[in-house]
């Protein structure tokens, strides 16, 4: 990016998705957005920009766009195809984030990048129904 500077910038993520862009169908409700998953992601983009474009993280904002496939039709009040979420993106946030990528990758790799050769423990969850080991019983016994 050219011409950055240290002072506050606001980095708006549209989630990769379907055509470059995250949909939901009517938008995220509260367990979505208490969903730690998704806030980490941003968190990394908020460290990443930071460190590739010299800006300090605490000038860096961050937030989701989440496009509504769908909309109350019937509503007697205006009704709005994108939602905006800021997720808490300070610096406990951030460390929270960091340790469990770092926890991610310690369990998962050895020192030389390749895979650990362990059994880890499933995590079923709603999100089952969108992984490619939902059917493979060999491969998570969930
Ligand atoms: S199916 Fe198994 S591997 Fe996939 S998300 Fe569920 S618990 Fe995890």
């Amino acid at each position: 990016m050219h011409g950055l500077h240290p002072q506050k910038h606001s980095l708006r993520i549209p989630i990769p998705g379907r055509d470059d862009f995250k949909t939901s169908t009517r938008g995220w409700n509260d367990d979505a957005k208490r969903d730690e998953r998704k806030q980490f992601q941003l968190l990394f983009y908020k460290k990443y920009f930071s460190e590739q474009y010299n800006v300090p993280e605490d000038n860096v904002d961050v937030e989701f766009v989440i496009l509504k496939r769908k909309i109350w039709e019937e509503s007697e009040f205006p009704q709005s195809r994108i939602q905006e979420f800021a997720p808490p993106s300070g610096k406990i946030k951030m460390k929270k984030a960091l340790t469990a990528i770092d926890n991610f990758l310690n369990e998962c790799f050895n020192i030389d990048g390749s895979y650990k050769d362990v059994s880890h423990s499933a995590t079923p969850s709603k999100s089952c129904q969108w992984c490619p080991y939902n059917e493979r019983k060999d491969l998570c016994n969930k």
